[in-house]
């Protein structure tokens, strides 16, 4: 690595950017692809993912993650575990920062930084992360079937995630912080006519409680009356919203107003030539490992084909001086 050009750079090591590096190395593209400070994203900190396609048994979510690397390396992928840093898209080739000091330049670049969900920030969610502790329902819902779990949060994601927990758990404890929820009223409708849901209005997360195995209930204060009191959980779930990493492309790069990069409907191309945006960093709907891999998969066929209509320019222009 150093001032080099290549053809096409992947930043991002989840499901989109290995499935990027899986098809643009089978094109002949020689994709580098940076891991960030997370190799295998998101997924790596889930045990079972069960919903991916293929898997009949379910998947380790670090183990899938690690055969995605392998299979974009078979094909010749160059995987750097460094962190891209800045980036300069008014340049051509694109220019990328390599954790703070190396500068590469690329005539491709796909962006797969994903998004990070959320947390409280309190020492025991930390402790607990995985062990009952979940950022996705959806990912780890049917872990709790018949149990009694709580979500955290009051916007539509907290609606979701509470109605679908409801359908599995015994009981769902909904935590809001304020006297009202802000999910869309349609969303709001459906948590207060889901009997086994029990909404509890002004109320903050303390504590996370557990033992050695996992999670065993919640500490929490009521803001307005300060009563404290412990409800007993197995599952605790965050839905208190995902930030996507996408700080680095925001001078450059048309963001919507919680920072996903915006793409051409039906496509990865961004407002700047060359550069694709994939996965979670432009989806701010459906965030699964499936919809970020074909994500992945677009960015490599849309960089394959600018990419060649570039060569095909270039080529004329030769032709004709
Ligand atoms: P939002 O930002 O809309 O909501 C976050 C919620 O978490 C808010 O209610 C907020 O409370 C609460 N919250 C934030 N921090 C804390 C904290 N520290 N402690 C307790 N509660 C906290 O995020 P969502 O993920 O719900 O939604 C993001 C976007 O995605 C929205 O535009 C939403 O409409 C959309 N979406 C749409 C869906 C659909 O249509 N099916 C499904 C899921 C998401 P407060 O209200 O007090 O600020």
């Amino acid at each position: 690595m150093g001032n080099e050009t290549v053809k096409v750079a992947i930043i991002g090591s989840g499901p989109a950017g290995y499935t990027a590096a899986i098809y643009a190395a089978r094109a002949g593209l020689n994709p580098v692809l940076y891991t960030g400070s997370q190799p295998g994203g998101q997924l790596t900190t889930t045990n079972d993912v069960e919903n991916f396609p293929g898997y009949p048994q379910g998947v380790n979510g670090p183990q899938m993650m690690l055969d995605l690397q392998q299979q974009a390396e078979r094909f010749g992928t160059k995987i750097y575990y460094s962190m891209v840093t800045g980036v300069d898209f008014s340049v051509y080739p694109l220019k990328l920062i390599i954790d703070e000091k190396e500068t590469v330049h690329a005539e491709a670049v796909i962006i797969a930084t994903g998004a990070s969900a959320k947390y409280l920030g309190i020492p025991s969610e930390q402790k607990f992360a995985n062990r009952g502790v979940s950022a996705c329902a959806v990912c780890d819902g049917y872990f709790y079937r018949g149990k009694d779990v709580a979500v955290v949060g009051a916007g539509d994601s907290a609606a979701e995630e509470a109605t679908y927990l409801a359908k599995l758990c015994r009981k769902v404890h909904l935590l809001v912080r304020r006297d009202e929820m802000r999910a869309s009223n349609i969303m709001q409708q459906r948590v207060f006519n889901t009997p086994n849901i029990q909404i509890h209005w002004n109320t903050e997360t303390q504590e996370v409680l557990g033992d050695d195995n996992g999670v065993t209930g919640v500490r929490v204060i009521n803001n307005k009356t300060g009563a404290i009191s412990e409800i007993p959980i197995q599952g605790f779930f965050l839905a208190i919203g995902h930030k996507p990493n996408t700080e680095i492309f925001a001078d450059y790069l048309e963001l919507d107003e919680a920072g996903y990069i915006k793409v051409q409907p039906g496509t990865t191309r961004t407002n700047v030539e060359g550069v694709f945006a994939t996965g979670d960093a432009a989806d701010r709907v459906y965030r699964q490992a499936i919809t970020a891999a074909g994500t992945g998969c677009m960015g490599a066929l849309d960089a394959e084909k600018f990419l060649a209509a570039r060569e095909a320019e270039m080529t004329a222009r030769t032709v004709k001086v």
